[in-house]
């Protein structure tokens, strides 16, 4: 931190981005600023990149350290965990969730133990590398159990006796399942976001908002796809019907008579169960695009 505000880089009309410079959040990352449009240099080796169309500065730290660069105003936005910011306790506004880095955090016991439940770990030893938040999340629902923080491989702390339980990030749960342990319960689900400091300088303020807006477009489009096909005039309603209901086609006359060409944005997850029934609806020539951006 110091670092960067000793070489002199600061500069009071930009705006400065906190992203984390390895790990599981790093790749992500720089694919949705790319994304977003930002031009700069992601030699992850330098602490910093200037964006080359856009007043910013992103600021490469570990995804641990970035709270505490946003908290202690070095850098106006950051992306991180959910999990990171639960577990610091930090009161920094979250912007935008950004729909990657999805886990969960979960207890887990061996697969042999007998709870089945987050209520079946009262009176027991739990091993986990996020002891606030599981202390708070336990204490919440009045369930008594014993803390055991430790740093790393948590899924081993059973075997070793460290602990009757654990509690850890999983995404597929397949470390959970290498290593003999189920599931009895998630205390809370994560994913990438960008958290904000709460009172910017107005020059930022708006330089923040714009940049949200940015990722925004970027994380909605992601989730869409743009659908073009023709159709005789008579089969539209035969299509209308099956496109979701939210979203209202365009329909463009082509040269042929009786023909025309419908577009719609449609959910990315729901294309593949769409497109063979828009083809038994009468819709030939279907195209699938993806959506760069979408602001609604
Ligand atoms: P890193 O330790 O730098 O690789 O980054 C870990 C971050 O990635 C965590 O703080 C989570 O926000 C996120 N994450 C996503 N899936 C997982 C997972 N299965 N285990 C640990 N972290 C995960």
């Amino acid at each position: 931190m110091t670092a960067y505000r000793a070489a002199g880089t600061v500069d009071p009309s930009r705006l400065r981005l906190a992203v984390p410079n390895k790990g599981r959040l790093q790749e992500p990352t720089l694919a949705l600023l790319h994304d977003a449009g930002l031009v700069f240099e992601d030699g992850t080796r330098a602490l910093v990149a200037r964006a080359e169309n856009f007043p910013l500065d992103i600021l490469f730290v570990r995804t641990e350290d970035v709270l505490e660069f946003v908290g202690d105003g070095v850098a106006e936005l950051g992306i991180t965990g959910t999990n990171l910011l639960v577990e610091s306790g930090a009161e920094l506004p979250v912007a935008l969730e950004l729909g990657y880095g999805r886990c969960r955090l979960e207890a887990a016991v061996p697969n042999d133990a007998p709870p089945r439940s987050l209520e079946d770990l009262a009176g027991l030893r739990l091993a986990t590398s996020h002891p606030n938040s599981a202390r708070r999340h336990f204490e919440g629902r009045h369930i008594p159990v014993e803390i055991v923080p430790i740093s790393g491989a948590v899924e081993v702390a059973p075997r070793m006796g460290l602990a009757d339980a654990i509690v850890d990030l999983v995404s597929s749960g397949s470390t959970l399942v290498m290593n003999g342990l189920r599931s009895v319960g998630q205390l809370y689900a994560s994913q990438a976001i960008l958290v904000r400091q709460p009172d910017p300088a107005p020059a930022q303020a708006s330089l923040a908002a714009d940049l949200a807006t940015m990722l925004e477009s970027v994380i909605a489009g992601r989730r869409r796809k743009y659908v073009m096909m023709n159709a005789p005039v008579a089969a539209l309603p035969a299509i209308e019907a099956v496109l979701p209901s939210l979203e209202s086609p365009s329909v463009i006359p082509l040269a042929h008579d009786g023909m025309v060409a419908v577009h719609a944005v449609v959910g990315a997850d729901d294309v593949w169960g769409l497109l063979p029934r828009l083809r038994a609806a009468g819709a030939s020539g279907i195209l699938v695009l993806p959506v760069e951006k979408l602001l609604p």
